[in-house]
């Protein structure tokens, strides 16, 4: 027990020993029979004060437990949140506890993934923990610029709401937004579009979370002369609410926006059968919830674009040699018995003629258009990549030597008829190098040590051609 709790309970037993002995002194004079009205008053009063004092301390505890487990509730996600790197395992880990913790029936999770144009929502029943079902929004229900038509009549436009994110509750003039029915201006038509990154590793602005079906019973009325614009994070999260109460058929819902440091991503509800009211303690840790899983979306996405940037070659954009090296360590722990792989080294020919002529910047837009040219010219379960300056390899999956050799006079054919007018220069050529594994336990180290033999031979021989090994 802390000091805290130590000071409460003697101050409680210093009351109830206090109100005891009152008590018995006047018992022991009414039954003494010596006892006037005033007594009788004092004895009243007494029990009066008794009640009041154990209602007064029972709601002192009830309030103390529910603090308590909305902090422990809350600890809970933030633990789930912290051991969670992928966007799947954030909004599993906090499903869970944010139904728990709020008393709802379905938790919802709308969120853009960063890698598609997609707003996928996903609504977990949180009394099962298990069901889930998932299905996809339309994308304008986020980027559409909000309007007030997204807020319900009933929900209370006109609070203070923290726009800038200063922490601050901002007014704007009246001339600036009539009441009524403020116009939303540029930023938030900025924020609906991505928004400018924010600086440095703020907490995302969050909004206060939007009662939808329950709002409070009284809407409060803008001081005159000054009226507050809404939210248009949430607006957009009232927005997305509205098509997962129609999708999912939900009737109860609270909202709060998912927001990462590029802007508004989606947002997060709790649902509830019943129409009794959120307390305040649902809408807190809704609040909390959103805010901490915003922030972990947001590092589980820079951490996977940093993983893909060191994957990526940044001039021609296909895989680079430390993915495809990778890949490859990978690939050989993984064969079996019947998988084969082969390896195409490709070069381009006289490419130092061609800087020399042209300057690096054309040499460079000639890489890009070889590149891409490559790319389009294997299979999708082929990797191909750029080895190091204007050498590309590609490694195929299952080729026998003459599908490997016919995958090579494709890309040479490819290359061969890129037209580079645009960039001033004529056609280029490549030189290919094909490669087939003898057998499952060939190293594919080896493999590309054959292909690159059979390159040089392939220069040897007068190059724009292909050579197996
Ligand atoms: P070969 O037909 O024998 O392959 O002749 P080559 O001129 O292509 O061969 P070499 O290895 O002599 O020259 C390769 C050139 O590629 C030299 C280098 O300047 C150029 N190069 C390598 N990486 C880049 C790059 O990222 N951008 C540009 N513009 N040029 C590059
Ligand atoms: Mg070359
Ligand atoms: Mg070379």
């Amino acid at each position: 027990m802390g000091a805290e709790d130590q000071r409460i309970r003697r101050s409680w037993l210093i009351f109830a020993g206090t109100f005891f002995a009152l008590g018995l002194i006047s018992a022991m004079r009414l039954l003494g029979g010596g006892a006037g009205p005033l007594d009788l008053a004092m004895t009243a009063l007494i029990v009066v004060v008794g009640f009041a004092a154990i209602r007064h301390r029972l709601a002192v505890q009830q309030l103390e437990e529910g603090r308590r487990a909305e902090a422990e509730s809350f600890a809970r996600i933030l633990q789930g949140l912290s051991r969670s790197i992928s966007p799947d395992a954030i909004v599993g880990a906090i499903v869970e506890e944010l139904g728990i913790g709020t008393a709802a029936d379905h938790v919802v999770i709308v969120r853009r993934r960063p890698d598609a144009r997609v707003l996928e929502a996903t609504l977990v029943n949180a009394r099962t923990g298990g069901s889930t079902s998932s299905t996809v929004f339309p994308i304008g229900d986020l980027e559409d610029p909000p309007s007030l038509d997204d807020a319900t009549e009933r929900d209370p436009v006109g609070i203070p709401i923290d726009v800038d994110g200063d922490g601050a509750p901002v007014e704007i003039p009246v001339d600036a937004a009539p009441a009524g029915r403020p116009r939303l201006g540029a930023s938030v038509g900025a924020v609906a579009a991505g928004g400018p990154p924010r600086s440095g590793r703020r907490m995302p602005d969050v909004g206060p979370t939007a009662a939808i079906a329950e709002p409070p019973a009284v809407a409060i009325a803008p001081r005159p002369g000054r009226v507050r614009p809404p939210d248009p994070r949430r607006l957009v999260a009232e927005r997305i609410a509205k098509r997962a109460r129609a999708v999912f058929g939900l009737r109860h819902t609270l909202v709060a926006p998912l927001a990462t440091d590029a802007g508004q991503i989606g947002a997060l509800l709790i649902s509830r059968r019943t129409a009794s009211g959120w307390s305040p303690s649902a809408q807190r840790i809704l609040n909390g919830a959103a805010i901490e899983a915003s922030a972990a979306l947001s590092r589980a996405y820079s951490h996977r674009d940093a993983e893909a940037r060191a994957a990526t070659d940044g001039l021609t954009g296909l895989p680079n040699r430390r993915y495809f090296d990778e890949f490859c360590a990978l690939l050989a722990r993984r064969r079996r018995a019947e998988d084969t792989v082969g390896v195409l080294m490709i070069d381009i020919d006289r490419f130092k003629g061609l800087n020399d002529a042209h300057g690096h910047v054309v040499g460079d837009d000639v890489l890009r258009a070889v590149a891409a040219a490559i790319a389009a010219a294997v299979r999708e379960d082929d990797v191909p990549a750029r080895y190091g300056g204007e050498e590309f390899a590609v490694l195929l999956r299952n080729p026998t030597l003459a599908v490997a050799v016919d995958v090579g006079e494709r890309v040479r054919s490819a290359v061969g008829r890129l037209d580079l007018h645009r960039f001033g220069v004529g056609p280029v050529s490549v030189s290919v190098g094909a490669a087939v594994a003898d057998g499952p336990d060939e190293p594919i180290v080896a493999v590309v040590e054959h292909a690159d033999r059979a390159l040089y031979l392939a220069k040897r021989r007068g190059r724009d051609q292909v050579v197996a090994a």
